[in-house]
């Protein structure tokens, strides 16, 4: 072991790489972190997929100076072609000296979702021991912030990451904006958009009074199910609490989006759910625009919710709809905004 690398300025790595919050700031320490202490050359975390023939390397965060000789002169990256191919940890020894090491990083399934590259460059001793061991502190660190995120009883996304998720998506959905003349909420419905849509559970109270808390958890339980089948791949499921649930679809147009929520909504009502038999739910559902707050967007999907539920229940309703057919204004936007007048 390197006489600079004492048991204290290992600890100190350690402890600074697990003050983080966020996944971003994880990888973002651990890679300088492991750079200063390892002496490396290069360290970086990169989530790489297949693309055609070749490898897609995208480094999520990087540190000290890329080992671009190691790539051939296509830009493919052989030693992570290699290690993505058996899904398991590989290390190159290079032409001139100097250790190449891609440590895969799995989930609690066994798959890679990314690695750990490292650089050692000739003449240094590798510190493996050391780069092992942040490998697998991340690794449990990752896995502990996937659980934070998560709703315990479903498995949904939970209320705390909602803003994080919503602002990605409002800043990735800039693009989708339209060029407007006037009201943009009234005009332009066509094209495609985000769309956020609260599910609500009908009389739900009535299921915990009749069949008790666990009939009532199996319900939930057997709902978040039947959204994880309805909806794509794509779009967010969150359970916001309760009975209450929070789709955040990707892009498409209102007609889209209202046929999506609204064969949701009918699979659940011929869904036989055990002993508790039919359960329907509400909708309430509103297009995102990218200036938009999320709490401004919750609480206007809110308010075509109230009036699904005020109106029967078992229904889909659209704000937009809902504004442009009168039954509610769309406050946020009067006063402050001159396109209005
Ligand atoms: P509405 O159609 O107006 O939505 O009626 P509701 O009865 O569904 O609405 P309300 O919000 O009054 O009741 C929600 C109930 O959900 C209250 C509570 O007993 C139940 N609940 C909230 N969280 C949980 C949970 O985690 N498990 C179970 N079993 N029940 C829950
Ligand atoms: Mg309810
Ligand atoms: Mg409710």
């Amino acid at each position: 072991m390197d006489e600079s690398i004492t048991l204290e300025s290992v600890l100190s790595s350690v402890v600074r790489v697990t003050e983080q919050r966020s996944q971003q700031h994880l990888e973002e320490s651990l890679v300088k972190t492991l750079t200063h202490l390892a002496g490396l050359e290069f360290c970086g975390i990169c989530r790489p997929g297949l693309s055609g023939g070749g490898i897609l390397v995208d480094y999520v965060a990087v540190a000290g100076r890329p080992a671009l000789e190691s790539m051939d002169e296509t830009g493919d990256d052989p030693l992570l072609r290699e290690a993505l191919a058996v899904g398991a940890s590989r290390f190159h020894v290079l032409a001139g000296g100097g250790v190449r090491r891609a440590l895969a990083i799995t989930d609690d399934h066994g798959d890679v979702g990314a690695f750990l590259v490292t650089l050692t460059s000739a003449g240094k001793v590798e510190q493996v021991g050391l780069i092992e061991g942040f490998a697998a502190i991340y690794r449990n660190y990752l896995a502990i912030l996937r659980d934070a995120a998560r709703d315990t009883l479903t498995g949904l996304r939970n209320r705390k990451t909602f803003d994080e998720n919503f602002s990605r998506i409002v800043a990735s959905s800039r693009h989708l904006a339209v060029p407007f003349h006037g009201d943009r909420r009234a005009a332009h419905l066509d094209g495609e958009h985000h769309w956020l849509g609260i599910i609500d559970i009908d009389h739900f109270k009535r299921v915990n009074d009749s069949f008790g808390h666990v009939f009532g958890d199996e319900v939930l339980l057997l709902l978040a199910a039947l959204m994880r089948k309805a909806f794509r791949v794509e779009d967010l499921l969150f359970r916001f609490g309760g009975e209450e649930f929070v789709v955040m679809l990707s892009p498409t147009t209102y007609d889209g989006a209202g046929a999506v929520f609204e064969r949701f909504r009918s699979i659940v009502a011929g869904f036989a759910f055990p002993q508790v038999g039919k359960v329907t739910v509400s909708i309430g559902f509103v297009r995102i625009l990218p200036e938009d707050l999320p709490s401004v967007v919750i609480g206007r999907a809110d308010r075509a919710l109230y009036f699904a539920k005020a109106n029967g229940r078992d229904q889909v309703r659209s704000f937009e709809r809902l504004v442009g057919d009168g039954h509610l204004t769309d406050e946020e936007r009067s006063g402050d905004d001159p396109e209005l007048f």
